[in-house]
């Protein structure tokens, strides 16, 4: 069996809030608990799931910029969740970051080619001006832009180019993972699919692992192989992109289903809207977390958390309705 190019077990990350006037006991907020899944090579996997549900922070994690609470994060084998800041630096060139603005993410005091050429000394992938300047016209032809674009401003260019540029930077250490934070999420529909297709294109020439981090079920449902949904800072389900869009074994994977735009004339989905917000997580809900919006709770619910588990082979899920013996007529 190959080994994930990268695999996270049991990621948990808490944030302190401050504390409180007795005992001087601190609460948390729960971003992240207890997320695991594996990536391959060459494959996207995507991670769904409404604003604040922790997806963000899972990326975050795993490049290194947030300190786990528990964990363990492993890249093509090693272990790296407690590497130095110096021993990090090489896994930068390995694992890189698309941003979700291609706005702010460029900077504007510098020439494209120049934001090319840093990655490219920083990891010293190239050792003369003439070597890094045929990179840099490399990376941009990759890329679908000019030639000349190297030369010019960021603010020379629409979004959907700067987000070609971010990727191109992305590219340019060669590296193993890219894990791109709604990185379609700022781009109008039509740029939005130049852009999907480009990484589509350079996934299968290339071979590089996507962290599709999105809360566009529409986008990733073109894009990934994979997909994991996750609620309240949990995966709540995990499979491949077809049995999880066909039959979700979650509500709430069910509910986000619904709510995806059905390209054909005639297909039929009914649309599930879920009641209520989505809980603190300072103070979770009892047992499932999303038993306060679950139109299918019963007593179970409140008082058991269902555990992530094989439904199907590969596909896991947490809902206690995929039991034997669920008890499903005990309505709340
Ligand atoms: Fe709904 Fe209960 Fe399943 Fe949670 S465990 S998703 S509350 S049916």
């Amino acid at each position: 069996m190959t080994v994930p190019i990268l695999q996270v077990l049991g990621l948990k990350k808490y944030y302190p809030l401050s504390s409180t006037p007795f005992w001087g006991t601190k609460s948390f907020v729960h971003a992240v608990d207890d997320v695991s899944f594996e990536l391959h090579r060459g494959e996207t996997l995507s991670l769904v799931g409404e604003s604040g549900c922790g997806k963000s922070t899972v990326g975050r994690s795993i490049l290194g910029l947030s300190r786990l609470t528990a964990g363990q994060i492993f890249l093509d084998g090693t272990r790296i969740d407690a590497f130095s800041q110096s021993a990090w630096r090489p896994l930068r060139r390995r694992m890189q970051f698309v941003f979700q603005d291609p706005f702010s993410s460029l900077n504007p005091r510098m020439r494209v080619g120049d934001i090319l050429a840093e990655p490219l000394r920083n990891f010293s992938l190239a050792t003369n001006s003439s070597e890094i300047d045929a990179k840099v016209g490399k990376l941009l032809e990759t890329v679908s832009l000019p030639k000349d674009a190297g030369s010019r401003w960021p603010h020379e260019f629409s979004g959907g180019q700067r987000q070609r540029i971010g990727i191109a930077r992305a590219l340019a250490t060669n590296p193993d993972v890219i894990v791109c934070d709604e990185a379609v999420s700022a781009l109008d529909v039509s740029v939005k699919a130049q852009i999907i297709n480009l990484l589509q294109d350079l996934q299968a020439e290339l071979g590089v692992a996507l962290l599709f981090i999105s809360h566009d079920l529409a986008v990733v449902e073109h894009l990934t192989h994979r997909v994991a949904v996750m609620y309240l800072g949990k995966i709540v389900e995990l499979g491949s992109k077809r049995d999880v869009f066909a039959a979700p074994r979650h509500p709430y994977t069910e509910a986000l289903m619904s709510a995806v735009p059905v390209p054909k004339v005639g297909d039929q989905r009914r649309r599930i809207v879920l009641n209520g917000d989505i809980p603190s997580p300072i103070n979770p809900p009892t047992g499932c977390y999303f038993h306060t919006r679950c139109p299918h709770a019963f007593d179970r619910c409140v008082r058991v958390e269902p555990a992530l588990k094989e439904v199907t082979p590969g596909r896991l899920a947490a809902c206690h309705l995929n039991d034997e013996s669920p008890q499903a007529g005990a309505s709340l």
